[in-house]
């Protein structure tokens, strides 16, 4: 089933106040935005994600939101929350049957809240997280009446009356919807503080799945502390569950070949004017081949011989820079961007100085990454040995993901 996840983040945070929007103010290792959207495109139930961003956010919005593994589209928000989740919705795959809807304030969702609630829309239609009532409610005169309100504003109002606890329950994100009990609902154009609201007024069933204390809401400075107390619980916990490791991988690769008469030299991309090249299936550019085995180590994700084995045809006469281009590729669908890369290149000759720039330039494109990600440096072996007595060229790399 195809879902679609809208994670409204359009609002600009009013009752929050500060300098930065609210949607981005770290919670412990990422900002509110970072862990609500993780939350989803992480999960295995959802096949895409719409980010509702303020419209000079949507413009130009920070860079981890243009390398996540799953489709995503930004859209800018509207006046109120019921319209940035219509122009999400407008973004949406035409595939998507189940919506569901989050508040990015709520960055402390568990995938197991998502799943339920996805599950329960299925089956009804429409479906909030939501969590019963834990302190006694009371009714007191609408504000909207000052006169019934009593003359002390919020302070001194008037009960009117107890309300059972037991029936009340109080909403949160995630809501989830079939498609067209979504798009019925936001089409009665009425006011509401959440979409579930409005199915409910659109005369649909809405289901209650139980929320999670810890699903809170950040609305005000003061709930900040919560919020990083339960941020330092959740990331120790996932630190635990990874043996205390950060998700920082380093990979190395290692690649030598001969250096022979009647071939040209491939290094880095990057032809190199000299009297011999190296031996081997393609172009044998050996920084390539130990980059990629590096940065497929770092993923243990294989080696350039699984993925790209000289038997095959297909990789009879490939570039080896296009290799790296694929294998960049496969470590970014396994989850990771690539930090940086550090090549060491063993050669009596030639000189490669003058060519590092440019295949610097010519790996990092291959890669994604920044120009300033790629370190590339030649070594003589000092005339020792076979490398020593220019036989042949190896190469060292270090790769660092995250
Ligand atoms: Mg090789």
């Amino acid at each position: 089933m195809y879902v679609t996840a809208i994670i409204a983040a359009g609002g600009q945070g009013l009752r929050f106040g500060g300098e930065r929007l609210k949607q981005l103010v770290e919670i412990g290792a990422a900002s509110l935005l970072e862990r609500s959207v993780s939350a989803f495109v992480d999960h295995p139930n959802v096949s895409e994600v719409v980010v509702a961003l303020p419209a000079d956010l949507a413009v130009a919005p920070p860079a981890w939101l243009r390398q996540l593994r799953k489709p995503l589209a930004i859209v800018a928000g509207g006046a109120r929350r019921q319209d940035s989740v219509a122009n999400g919705l407008r973004a949406a795959s035409a595939a998507s049957e189940i919506i569901v809807v989050h508040d990015a304030a709520r960055p402390f969702v568990t995938a197991d809240l998502i799943a339920r609630t996805i599950a329960a829309a299925v089956e009804s239609g429409a479906a909030l997280a939501a969590v019963p009532a834990r302190d006694t409610v009371k009714r007191t005169a609408s504000a909207a009446n000052p006169a019934e309100a009593g003359s002390h504003g919020r302070e001194g109002r008037e009960v009117v009356e107890t309300i059972p606890r037991d029936e009340i329950y109080l909403a949160q994100t995630p809501q989830a919807f079939r498609r067209g009990v979504l798009e019925a609902a936001l089409a009665l154009g009425h006011e509401a503080t959440d979409e579930a609201a409005l199915a409910e007024q659109a005369g649909y069933t809405v289901r209650i799945v139980e929320g999670e204390a810890r699903n809170i809401k950040v609305t005000t400075p003061e709930d900040l502390p919560i919020a990083q107390a339960i941020a330092r619980e959740i990331d120790e916990g996932a630190g635990r569950a990874s043996g205390g490791r950060s998700r920082v991988r380093i990979g190395t690769g290692y690649d030598l070949h001969r250096l022979v008469e009647g071939r040209p030299l491939v290094l880095g991309g990057v032809t190199i004017p000299f009297d011999r090249g190296l031996a081997g299936h393609s172009d044998a550019d050996a920084i390539c081949h130990a980059v990629t085995d590096a940065v497929l180590g770092a993923a243990a994700a294989g080696d350039i011989g699984r993925h790209f084995p000289d038997s095959d045809p297909r990789w009879k006469d490939a570039s080896s820079i296009d290799l790296l281009r694929r294998a960049a590729a496969i470590v970014r669908a396994a989850g990771y961007t690539v930090g940086n890369v550090d090549v060491v290149v063993i050669a009596e000759r030639p000189k490669l100085g003058p060519f590092v720039e440019e295949m610097r330039a010519r790996v990092a494109e291959a890669l994604g990454a920044d120009v300033s990600a790629v370190s590339v440096k030649g070594k003589t072996n000092e005339g020792v040995g076979e490398l020593g007595r220019g036989e042949a060229v190896a190469v060292h790399a270090v790769a660092i993901l995250a």
